[in-house]
Order: structure tokens, then sequence, then C-alpha cells
């Protein structure tokens, strides 16, 4: 099967600007930032998306939201607030299907979200 533009990234057949790495996941900065700090953290594994995530994922789901705070203090951002989005499917705005956790901080982020 193609590999996503996602899995290419953590294969580095594609260049990304990568923050942190391990043997389960990938993070690298948003190539389109939102916000001052913008980052994507992804599993290894090619999950379409948190919806298609089954049992068997649990401790690479563990992993990743333990990956979160670990790569917001690595930002800089942990201390004065940052957020964390997953888009799921079209009416979220989901654009690689690969799922993939948004970490966006330095600056303030408004609620509800657009
Ligand atoms: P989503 O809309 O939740 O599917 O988010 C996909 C994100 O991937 C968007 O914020 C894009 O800017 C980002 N993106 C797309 N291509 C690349 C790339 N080659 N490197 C880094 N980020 C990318």
């Amino acid at each position: 099967m193609e590999k996503t533009l996602f899995e290419k990234i953590a294969d580095h057949e594609i260049p990304a600007d990568i923050v942190y790495e391990d043997e389960q996941c990938v993070a690298f900065r948003d190539i389109s930032p939102v916000a001052p700090q913008h980052v994507l953290l992804v599993p290894r594994k090619a999950l379409s998306s948190i919806a298609a995530a089954s049992q068997e994922d649990a401790s690479l789901l563990a992993h990743l939201m333990l990956k979160v705070g670990e790569i917001a203090r690595m930002l800089g951002i942990e201390e004065e607030g940052f957020r964390t989005v997953l888009n799921t499917g079209a009416r979220a705005g989901q654009t690689v299907p690969h799922l993939h956790i948004h970490i966006l901080g330095g600056r303030d982020l408004q609620w509800p979200p657009g």
C-alpha cells in the first residue's frame, strides 16, 4: 500500500523539521504553522485517524499522550499552556489520512475553535 505523507516523513524519505523521534513516533514542525509553536506528533504505525485505533493500539496511544507533555516542555510552552488537536474526518478538516496530534502554543488560543 502507498505510504502516507507522514509515513514518508517518519521514514526520512521526505524532509521535515523533526523535533523528536523514537521507535514508535515522530514529531515535526507543521509546514504551515498556525501558531508560533506548531508541531505534529505522529505514530510510525499507519493509522488513518484516532477513530481507526483499536485495543491493540492502547499502549501506542498512551505513549503518544505521554510524549505530548514532553514535547511541549521541549518547545517551552508547557507552563504557559498549549493546545492539542486531533482532526478526524472531513467535517473536522482532516487533510492527511494518518493519525496526527497537533501541538499548538506560543499565543492565546480561542475557544470554541472554528
Ligand atoms: P489536518 O488538517 O489536521 O489533517 O492537518 C494536517 C497538517 O499537516 C496541516 O496543518 C498541514 O499544514 C500539515 N502538513 C502538510 N504537509 C506537511 C509537510 N510536508 N510537513 C509538515 N507538515 C505538513
